[in-house]
């Protein structure tokens, strides 16, 4: 590519980088269309970071592999700016929203729903040992993925890091004039959550609201306000009057949200409805299925269900950062970036919080959103009760947002919102 020709309607700043830093010293161009023109696919920009998107000086591949070609190699800069082979906004946007999996990830998702509807259908004849054998056959090859990045995928934020860097060294700037992420310079932020799944599991909350307290924690209820168990206005007044956060997951929970455009649209007024009744302002979807483009049916001000890195989950995928973003129609997404509690003792038939502990190291390092996930279903059968809290608190002190899920989403919001 000949810089010289760059047209200057070309030059614009990477919105993206912008949001993230509220700065953005790149001026960047992204290449007239060449001769990758609409072909997107995977390539590397440096050791570590994957991206998905198309360029205008290399090959990009269909999937992740050995030899992909390092976008890095073809950088030029003319004055200050940066010339990248690529959009690094929708490189950003391919990843946070999955986009990446394209027909192997949502569609294929789809076309496997005859065998979904199967399995719902017969799951309630299924004992839990034959539903736990089948979950297993199903996820068995997790390790063999190659993407996102196991246990903890940082793509999107590696990515911004290295760009900043790049225009750094170019523009001859020393020090970045950068806002920082979190409220009053806190080093990152950690939120618990509690997914409340049966009668039982809703019958222990004040007892898990007993554990989060005595480790200082205000955490979310995800409510299911439909067939699984009732719920009763005292019942949510009693995680209110607690200072718990009451936010609603899904309709009824019989993973058929996302089957059908009209029928989600259906169960969108109802769960409308529902938030308004529970005063809740997040949302999270069952078994974390999603559809990035229709969380904006939902009258939420933030979402809790995009896995960071989803290879223990049924629909797989992740959003490849530990920072909130803005879904389609600007619903904030708070990514689950932990291994939730259900796939630890299932899927890893472990009851250890080793995990845990290493994606906190990851997550602290890159200053991000800490999401956890306990089940109080799950955690009455757990030795050692208060464990799980208790290493939800590890990124204290200096972590900001334990307080309450809904402040971190505020804070989150105006993170992301804020114009430099
Ligand atoms: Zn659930």
């Amino acid at each position: 590519m000949d810089v010289e020709t760059i047209p200057l309607s070309q030059i614009r700043r990477a919105k993206s980088v912008e949001q993230y830093y509220r700065y953005a010293p790149i001026v960047r161009e992204f290449p007239a269309p060449g001769k990758s023109e609409g072909v997107q696919g995977f390539f590397r920009f440096g050791d570590d970071v994957i991206c998905f998107g198309q360029s205008s000086e290399h090959a990009v591949f269909p999937s992740v592999n050995g030899h992909l070609p390092d976008s890095l190699d073809h950088v030029q800069t003319v004055d200050s700016s940066i010339i990248l082979p690529f959009d690094v906004d929708l490189v950003a946007d391919n990843l946070r929203y999955e986009r990446y999996e394209g027909l192997s990830g949502w569609q294929k998702w789809v076309q496997a729903s005859v065998l979904r509807d199967v399995y719902y259908r017969l799951r309630p004849l299924l004992s839990v040992s034959i539903r736990k054998h089948l979950q297993k056959a199903y996820l068995r090859d997790w390790h063999t993925i190659p993407f996102p990045n196991w246990p903890v995928d940082r793509s999107v934020d590696l990515l911004f890091e290295r760009l900043i860097v790049l225009a750094m060294r170019f523009s001859g700037i020393a020090r970045l004039p950068f806002i920082w992420f979190w409220p009053d310079g806190y080093n990152a932020c950690a939120i618990l959550t509690h997914d409340v799944e049966t009668t039982a599991g809703r019958d222990f909350c004040s007892r898990v609201m007993d554990l989060d307290d005595a480790a200082g924690i205000k955490a979310s209820f995800q409510i299911v306000p439909e067939k699984r168990y009732t719920v009763s206005a005292g019942y949510l007044q009693s995680i209110r009057d607690r200072g718990f956060e009451i936010n609603v997951q899904g309709l009824d929970h019989d993973g058929n949200l996302f089957g059908s455009r009209r029928e989600f649209l259906k169960s969108a007024e109802r769960i409308n409805r529902y938030a308004e009744q529970y005063r809740a302002r997040g949302f999270r979807s069952p078994i974390l299925y999603r559809n990035i483009d229709w969380f904006q049916d939902l009258n939420f001000s933030y979402d809790l269900s995009v896995p960071n890195v989803a290879r223990l989950e049924a629909q797989r995928g992740g959003c490849c950062t530990v920072m909130p973003f803005f879904l389609p129609g600007r619903v904030i997404e708070l990514p689950l970036t932990t291994t939730e509690d259900y796939s630890i003792f299932n899927v890893l038939n472990e009851y250890s919080t080793t995990l845990w502990k290493q994606q906190i190291q990851i997550i602290l390092a890159g200053h991000g959103l800490m999401t956890f996930l306990i089940h109080p279903d799950y955690v009455i059968f757990c030795k050692g009760s208060g464990r799980f809290q208790r290493i939800a608190r590890a990124g204290e002190p200096g972590t900001f947002g334990s307080k309450c899920v809904g402040d971190a989403a505020e804070g989150s919001r105006s993170m992301v919102e804020a114009e430099k």
